[in-house]
């Protein structure tokens, strides 16, 4: 059985960019994904910030569909309001960039293996875990498991229980084409078509773009895709779809992702955002901790549930209050009913209506609108109880 400093299971963004850090420190890494192609039926609407995709890339043109100046937010009842962003955001090719980053995994070194399924993870043996494959058997020091929201990894080695209602958004968008999709905004809908969510257009050029919706799963109620319908019905009429796509956004974070062997990564740790559901810049972030990570912990010897904690303990470091937060804006976001949407909706016209947002932080703007609002801010409180970190 061909043995590994680190196996990485799954081979998506996280997943890249773990055999990417881990293999440019010097360990052996080999990056198994179930897909045929990398970047094949890629489940996303491709938006991130640009602040976050230059915190780990240049510019690079092959990668990026449309550049995001404005954003247009609705409330239930279709009053909308423009915020200018100017480069402010991205959306992404993630089929080209998958692609490619699998070259940079190959050339920095790691072992790049395609339609191979991880079908079960062996214990912990003291060195490492045993990885049972649809291709045979390998062994890692550690097993990163990259392997997305329904996580082998996870549910075989107890850092994961299931995946519940309430504990993820149920997604489902088009690939659609329609002349008023404006090339530089991004559009997000509140309203009872998305319950516990939001609508979204997002721009890919041309006149095409990604229409979908996001749902709780705790409060979704109907189809998905007559919910969708409506939302298309509400917003443009009529539509030219190409193709569908869609799948679970995690929005309940774990409280640990690492134990012996293992580091979880991505949608597979749960570390989307609660309330937006956006999970390619912490997915990208997590991947390039854990190949750190592994690359210290491994210089010391076995990579036990305790050496490999400081994954969590610098996630916690950087990232825990924002985490916290957002869970908390999600949880007073899933209690809003239509009307406090619309007062929602006032409060941001009035912080950001004719101001030009260069850098826009997500963390950094529900702090301002609840502080903004006492009715939100009561709203939160109450639902909260004794919490006072607001
Ligand atoms: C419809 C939709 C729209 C979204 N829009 C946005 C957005 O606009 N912006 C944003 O930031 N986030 C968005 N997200 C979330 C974002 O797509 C995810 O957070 C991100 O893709 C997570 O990346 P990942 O590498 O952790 O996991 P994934 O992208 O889910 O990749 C997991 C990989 O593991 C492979 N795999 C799984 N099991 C196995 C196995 N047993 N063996 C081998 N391989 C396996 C899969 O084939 C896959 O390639 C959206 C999600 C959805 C569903």
């Amino acid at each position: 059985m061909q043995q590994f400093d680190v196996v990485v299971v799954g081979g998506s963004i996280s997943g890249t960019l773990a055999a990417i850090s881990a293999a440019e420190r010097g360990l052996s890494v080999v990056l198994l994904e179930r897909k045929k192609i990398p970047g094949e039926k890629v489940f996303c609407a491709e938006g991130i910030s640009q602040s976050s995709y230059h915190y780990f890339f240049e510019k690079n043109p092959r990668w990026i569909s449309t550049e995001i100046n404005q954003v247009s937010l609705f409330s239930p009842s279709g009053r909308g309001v423009r915020i200018e962003t100017p480069g402010a955001g991205y959306i992404l090719e993630r089929r080209v960039m998958e692609r490619d980053l699998w070259v940079i995994a190959a050339e920095k070194g790691a072992e790049l293996r395609c339609g191979v399924r991880v079908l079960d993870i062996g214990e912990w043996d003291g060195e490492g875990r045993e990885v049972v494959t649809s291709d045979g058997k390998v062994w890692g020091r550690i097993v990163v498991g990259a392997d997305g929201i329904e996580s082998l990894t996870g549910r075989k080695t107890g850092l994961v229980r299931g995946l519940y209602p309430g504990e993820y958004h149920a997604t489902l968008q088009y690939f659609a084409y329609h002349p008023s999709i404006e090339e530089d905004t991004a559009e997000l809908h509140a309203g009872p078509f998305a319950p516990g969510g939001y609508g979204w257009v997002f721009p890919k050029g041309k006149g095409y773009g990604w229409v979908g919706i996001g749902v709780d799963t705790a409060k979704k109620s109907g189809n998905l895709r007559d919910l969708l319908k409506e939302f298309i019905r509400k917003r443009f009429g009529n539509i030219k779809i190409i193709f569908i796509s869609g799948g679970g956004v995690p929005t309940t974070p774990l409280r640990k992702r690492t134990t012996d062997g293992v580091i979880l990564v991505g949608d597979a740790g749960r570390f989307a955002i609660p309330v937006s559901g956006g999970g390619i810049s912490h997915a990208l972030y997590t991947g390039k901790l854990a190949g750190e990570v592994a690359s210290e912990v491994l210089e010391k010897g076995p990579a036990t549930a305790k050496r490999l904690s400081i994954f969590d303990k610098r996630w916690k470091r950087e990232w825990g209050k924002e985490e916290k937060w957002y869970f908390i804006a999600k949880k007073i976001y899933m209690r809003m009913k239509d009307e406090d949407f619309e007062i929602l909706y006032d409060v941001v016209k009035k912080l950001f209506e004719g101001k030009k947002i260069r850098e826009f932080h997500p963390f950094e703007a529900v702090e301002r609108i609840l502080k903004a609002s006492p009715h939100l801010l009561k709203l939160g409180k109450k639902l909260l109880g004794g919490y006072h970190g607001i």
